[in-house]
C-alpha cells in the first residue's frame, strides 16, 4: 500500500524548491527553479525504479514496464510550475501520488499488463507567458509552433527563446506528440481549488467535466449628462443598463444546471459623482461543464441584455475575448474510479472542475478522468493553500486503486 509519510515528506521537500519571501511557491516555467524540481523528481522516479526522460518540450516522462511491451501506457500525472507565490499542492500533490502510486506497486510485486508513465507536464499554470498547458498541447498535437514566438513573458522574451535557454530546440517540438495507441488513459489527481468537497465533508471528489471559460465583453453605450439637470424619465443611463444585465447573468447562471457567471472588470465612463455614465463596459466570464448548457444560457443572457437595453435606450455590443469548449471526463473511467472509491470504503462525489487542467488538452489522445481532494477553505494559488495529509493520502490511494484497475485489467475502451 501507499507510504503516507513518504509522500508527504517529499511533498514538503518540494515545496522549498521555489519557495519565495510570501512563504508561497514561484516556480515559472523553464526556470531554474522549476528545473531544480523536475530534477528532484527525477530522482525520486529513479527511486522508485522508471526509466526517465525529458521530451521535446520539456514535459518529464518515468515509466514503468508492463508484461505487454505493446500495451499502450496508462498515464499519471500533474504539473509542478506554480503561479506566482502560489501554493504547495497545485500540482505537485498529483506528481508526487503518482509516483507513490508506482513505487507502492513495485515494493508490492505488482504486475501490471500495461505499462504505467507518471507524467510532469511542462507550464500548465500560464503564469509566466499567459499561455498554459504547454506540454500537454504539445504530446496531443495541439502546439502550433506560431504560439512559440506569439506568448512572451514580462521580460518581453518569448515561449521559443525559453525554451531554447533551457536547452531545447524550439523546431522539433512535434517530437513529444504521442499517438493514441501509446496512451491507454489519463488520470490526474488535483486539489479541488473550490470549497464543495471541504463544505459537505467529503474527502474524493469524482471530476464529471472540466468547464471551459467564455469570456464576453459587454460595452453599453447611452448618454452622459448632468446628474441634477436630467429628469429621470430622459435618462439613458448606461451603468444602471450594465446593472440590470448583471443581475441578468447571475438570475440565468441560477437558472442553467451547472452554470457560474462572474462580472470581473467594470469600467465607467466619465466616471463622476454628478454625472450620469455614457459608456460602460464589462466582462463576463461564464462556465458550465456541458457545452449546450453554456451556449443555452449565453443565449439566454444575450437576449434578456438585449430587451433591457432596448428598454433603456442604450445600445449594446458584445465581443469574445476567449471561447474554450468545456471537456466531459470518460463515463469509463468515472466507473473506474467510483469502484475504487467503493473498495476503500470511501464515498466518491461527482463534482465539476471550474478550473481548467491538462487533461483538456488531452481529450483526443485518449480518455481522461480526474480525481479531487478537498482544499481547505477552497483557496488556492496562495501561500495558504492547504490539503490534510489524510486527504492527500485518501486520494493517493483512490488513485492507486484506479490505476491498478487500468493497467492490469485494462477496463477502458
Ligand atoms: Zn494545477
Amino acid at each position: 500500500m501507499v507510504q503516507a509519510d513518504r509522500l508527504w515528506k517529499r511533498l514538503q521537500e518540494l515545496g522549498d524548491i521555489g519557495r519565495d519571501a510570501s512563504g508561497g511557491v514561484t516556480r515559472f516555467s523553464y526556470s531554474c527553479d522549476e528545473w531544480a524540481a523536475k530534477e528532484r523528481v527525477r530522482y525520486w522516479m529513479q527511486q522508485a525504479g522508471l526509466d526517465t526522460w525529458e521530451d521535446a518540450v520539456g514535459n518529464l516522462f518515468g515509466r514503468r514496464e508492463g508484461t505487454d511491451a505493446a500495451a499502450p501506457a496508462v498515464w499519471l500525472g500533474s504539473h509542478l510550475d506554480s503561479v506566482a507565490h502560489g501554493g504547495n499542492f497545485d500540482g505537485p500533490l498529483g506528481v508526487l501520488a503518482a509516483i507513490e502510486v508506482v513505487q507502492s506497486m513495485t515494493e508490492a510485486s505488482v504486475q501490471t499488463r500495461h505499462p504505467i508513465e507518471v507524467v510532469v507536464f511542462e507550464d500548465e499554470e500560464g503564469a509566466r507567458f499567459g499561455f498554459g498547458m504547454i506540454g500537454s498541447r504539445a504530446v496531443a498535437g495541439r502546439l502550433a509552433p506560431a504560439e512559440l514566438d506569439r506568448h512572451r513573458d514580462a521580460q518581453g522574451r518569448s515561449l521559443g527563446w525559453a525554451m531554447q535557454a533551457y536547452g531545447m530546440d524550439p523546431a522539433q517540438i512535434d517530437r513529444a506528440v504521442r499517438s493514441s495507441s501509446e496512451v491507454f488513459a489519463y488520470l490526474e489527481l488535483h486539489i479541488e481549488q473550490g470549497r464543495v468537497l471541504e463544505s459537505q465533508g467529503l474527502p474524493i471528489g469524482i471530476v464529471s467535466g472540466i468547464a471551459g471559460p467564455l469570456w464576453l465583453n459587454f460595452t453599453f453605450k447611452g448618454m452622459s449628462g448632468h446628474a441634477g439637470a436630467t429628469p429621470m424619465t430622459l435618462r439613458q443611463d448606461a451603468l444602471a443598463a450594465a446593472a440590470e444585465a448583471m443581475l441578468v447573468m447571475e438570475q440565468v447562471a441560477q437558472d442553467v444546471p451547472g452554470c457560474v457567471a462572474t462580472v470581473g472588470k467594470l469600467t465607467v465612463q466619465p466616471g463622476g459623482v454628478n454625472i450620469i455614465p455614457g459608456v460602460v463596459s464589462l466582462t463576463l466570464d461564464l462556465r458550465n461543464a456541458i457545452e449546450s448548457l453554456r451556449n443555452q444560457a449565453e443565449q439566454r443572457i444575450l437576449e434578456q441584455v438585449e430587451k433591457a437595453c432596448l428598454r433603456r435606450n442604450v445600445d449594446v455590443t458584445v465581443q469574445t475575448l476567449q471561447r474554450i469548449a468545456p471537456v466531459e471526463c470518460a463515463p469509463s473511467l468515472r466507473g473506474v474510479l467510483h469502484q475504487s472509491c467503493e473498495e476503500l470504503g470511501v464515498s466518491g462525489f461527482d463534482l465539476v472542475s471550474g478550473a481548467g487542467h491538462d487533461g483538456m488538452q488531452l481529450v483526443d489522445l485518449c480518455p481522461v478522468g480526474m480525481v479531487f481532494v478537498p482544499s481547505r477553505e477552497g483557496i488556492s494559488h496562495q501561500p495558504e493553500e492547504w490539503t490534510s495529509p489524510v486527504d492527500c493520502i485518501m486520494g493517493t490511494q483512490v488513485l492507486y486503486q484506479a490505476a491498478l484497475h487500468l493497467a492490469k485489467e485494462g477496463i477502458v475502451q
